[in-house]
This record gives structure tokens, C-alpha cells and sequence, in this order.
């Protein structure tokens, strides 16, 4: 049996890096996923190699009318969602600092790091407190600690993580007591095409906390940055 039978999950940017060892990670603990890729076919691909209990929805976070198709798809194709684990990001500061910092590329970044995460609470939540029971989980990253992770540098990919970091905390207050626990997640450095070649963990160490945040007992934190099954500090 696994601990998430009979559950429905949406894993965002799953086609790729820690987002698809997440989406496999719930299929082996019996969760129904949905992997979401902005290119349908990738998606399609990757759901294929993970195998039965996955399947494919189009999802571009960036766009608010592609997040409430997928998850109207979803509660139509499975009867819900229980689990939603906003993974999708960008980082393209690239070398930029806060003063150069083009502000295109700081409305990109918000919009798909925050924005995204934003708009897929709004539609996912209602299925979770109709169910009593519901697991969000925000991929953040060390850099979004205020106390030791603003060293300058990668300010769009910073900002937009502490405020991720900020909604993790406020919805989980608000959410206290209806069965939905809110987390967020630094999965350390992650060998994928963001982190790069030299980072220092496999995908599915940097995945393994996502999971296990998104199958916490009743009793489990919420409003945490949580970092190898243990809440660290923001
Ligand atoms: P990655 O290999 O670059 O994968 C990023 C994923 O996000 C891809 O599937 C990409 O889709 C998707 N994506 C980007 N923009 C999107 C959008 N608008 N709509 C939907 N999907 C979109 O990155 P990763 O390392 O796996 O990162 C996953 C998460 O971990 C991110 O939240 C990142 O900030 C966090 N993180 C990573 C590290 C690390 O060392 N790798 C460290 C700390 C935190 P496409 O294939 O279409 O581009």
C-alpha cells in the first residue's frame, strides 16, 4: 500500500530535472499524477516512461487560462486534486544584478514563480478543502532565506523564491485546521539544467523532501521551509 493511494496529484514542470523525479516519486506511492509541461508532448513523454498512474496535462504556469484548463482537466479526468506541488521556476538573472536587472525578465520571473504558484492555490485549494484533506508543497531554494541566503546576485530568481516563501506561510495560517497542510521545500543543489553539472546532489535526493512533504501525517508541519525532512530557518 502506498501512503498516497487514491490521491490525485499536480506536479508542475514535471517533463524534466526534479520536477519529473517528483512526479515519479508520488506514482510509486500510488498517487494518480498529473505531470504538467508547458510543451504538451513533453509531458506526454515523460508520463509515458513513468508509467501507468501518470498522465499528461498542458500547463504553461505563466498563463493563468492554461492553469484553469489543467486543473479543470484534471478534477474531470480524476475527481480532484489532493496534492499540488508548484515546481515550475526560472532563473534567467544571468549574470544581472539588482541595478541592471532587465525588468522584463523580473515580470518573467515573478509571473512563473510566484504568479503561477498564485493562480494553481486559488483553483486547487477548493478541491482540498471539499476533500477535508489537501497537500501543497512550493519548490524554494536556499537562496530565498533572508537570514543566509541574500549574498547578491540571481535578484529576480531570489525575490521571487522569498515570496514564495511568504505565501507558503500565510495560506498555512489560513488554512490551519481544514485538513491542508502548506510547506515549502529547499531542495538543496540539484544536478539538473538549472543547477548544472557541478551541483552536489542527484535528482532524486533533491526530490525525496518534495515527497515526503507531500504525504505528511495530519499532525506534519505546515507554513515550514523545509530542507531534508526537517524545517530550517527562512
Ligand atoms: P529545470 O531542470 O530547469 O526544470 C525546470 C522545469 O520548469 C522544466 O520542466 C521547465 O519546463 C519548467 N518550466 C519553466 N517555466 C515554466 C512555465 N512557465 N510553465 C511550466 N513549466 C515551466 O529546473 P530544476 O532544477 O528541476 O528546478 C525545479 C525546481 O527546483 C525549481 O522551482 C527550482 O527553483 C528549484 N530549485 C532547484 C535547484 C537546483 O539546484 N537545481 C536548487 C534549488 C531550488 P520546460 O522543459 O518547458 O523548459
Amino acid at each position: 500500500m502506498g501512503k498516497l493511494d487514491g490521491k490525485v496529484a499536480l506536479v508542475t514542470g514535471a517533463n524534466r530535472g526534479i520536477g519529473r523525479a517528483v512526479a515519479e516519486g508520488l506514482v510509486r506511492e500510488g498517487a494518480r499524477v498529473a505531470v504538467g509541461a508547458r510543451v504538451l508532448a513533453d509531458g506526454e513523454a515523460a508520463a509515458k516512461e513513468i508509467g501507468a498512474g501518470a498522465f499528461a496535462v498542458a500547463l504553461d504556469v505563466a498563463d493563468d487560462d492554461a492553469c484553469r484548463r489543467a486543473v479543470e482537466e484534471i478534477a474531470a479526468r480524476a475527481g480532484g486534486i489532493d496534492v499540488l506541488v508548484n515546481n515550475a521556476a526560472v532563473a534567467i538573472d544571468e549574470g544581472h544584478r539588482t541595478a541592471d536587472l532587465p525588468l522584463d525578465r523580473f515580470d518573467r520571473a515573478l509571473r512563473t514563480n510566484l504568479r503561477g504558484p498564485l493562480v494553481l492555490v486559488q483553483l486547487a485549494l477548493p478541491h482540498m478543502l471539499k476533500a477535508r484533506w489537501g497537500r501543497i508543497v512550493n519548490v524554494s531554494t536556499g537562496m530565498s532565506r533572508l537570514g543566509e541566503g541574500m549574498s547578491g546576485g540571481w535578484p529576480s530568481y531570489r525575490i521571487s523564491k522569498t515570496a514564495l516563501n511568504a505565501l507558503t506561510r500565510n495560506l498555512a495560517a489560513e488554512v490551519a485546521s481544514t485538513g491542508v497542510l502548506v510547506n515549502a521545500v529547499d531542495p538543496g543543489w540539484v544536478k539538473t539544467r538549472m543547477g548544472g553539472a557541478g551541483a552536489t546532489r542527484e535528482v532524486d535526493a533533491g526530490a525525496d523532501t518534495i515527497v515526503w512533504a507531500a504525504m505528511l501525517p495530519p499532525d506534519g508541519p505546515s507554513g515550514e521551509l523545509l530542507k531534508d525532512r526537517r524545517a530550517t530557518t527562512f
